[in-house]
């Protein structure tokens, strides 16, 4: 399986950041989106979509690589 570690992911707020899309105030404790790749911090509302999308694109990248490579069975 590859590698996800610079997959965006949920988090919880530790400092307090501005979402990179909206620029909405996103307070500590509070919930966020978090791309590693590029640093940035997206509200739950922009988040949400994208990251819904990296989860089906990463969904058919392992359908992919499952059915695609059957010297790997
Ligand atoms: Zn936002």
């Amino acid at each position: 399986m590859k590698n996800y570690f610079n997959d965006p992911r949920p988090i919880t707020i530790r400092y307090q950041a501005n979402c990179a899309e909206c620029n909405a105030k996103l307070k500590k404790g509070l919930s966020a989106y978090y791309w590693p790749s590029d640093g940035k911090l997206y509200c739950l509302t922009c988040g949400e979509s994208e990251y819904r999308q990296f989860l089906s694109a990463a969904a058919d990248e392992e359908v992919y690589n499952i059915i695609g490579n059957p010297l790997s069975w």
